[in-house]
């Protein structure tokens, strides 16, 4: 797994999510999956955010955090190893795929999702010499968590689901 000797504070990953839950209400304001994210350096100072654009672009790909990847595209392309990923939700296959392509040091997230997150599977079984692997913060403010639950909750209940994973 990817590590060095750089941290963020508390207040960094407060201020991190909170931003990406703005995008995550954003989101839902354009009726598409209410997912934000953030891209910030060591210091944090905000690189580019975005929300997922499922429903607006027709894209199953659009997801939060390739958004904010394409829009980071130059930055990343130019500081390897320098920046912070914030997502309201825990990571899915593809995304956590192309975080480790984008060379992105730390990802945080707000809620775990027991139904479509893969972060943990590709931290521990996705090739284990590799060794570009973000390091993560899962879940580390639970007034935000709860936050993002409910906003899952009523999309989920909105389109007709009523499966318990955000509760
Ligand atoms: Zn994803």
């Amino acid at each position: 797994m990817y590590s060095d000797t750089r941290r963020i504070s508390d207040k960094q990953i407060a201020s991190g999510l909170q931003l990406a839950l703005e995008q995550a209400k954003a989101a839902k304001k354009q009726n598409t999956y209410p997912i934000g994210a953030i891209i910030t350096d060591f210091d944090g100072n905000v690189i580019a955010q975005a929300h997922n654009m499922v429903v607006p672009k027709q894209d199953p790909t659009a997801h939060a955090e390739i958004e904010v990847i394409r829009k980071a595209g130059k930055y990343l392309r130019e500081n390897k190893y320098q920046s912070v990923l914030y997502t309201t939700i825990e990571p899915c296959l593809m995304c956590m795929g192309a975080i480790i392509a984008s060379d992105i040091s730390m990802v945080v997230w707000g809620v775990n999702d027991r139904y479509g997150g893969a972060a943990e599977f590709v931290l521990n079984e996705y090739k284990k010499e590799n060794t570009r692997k973000p390091d993560v913060i899962s879940e580390p403010d639970s007034d935000i968590a709860m936050e993002i639950r409910e906003l899952m909750r009523e999309w989920e209940q909105g389109r007709g689901y009523s499966d318990e994973n955000w509760v």
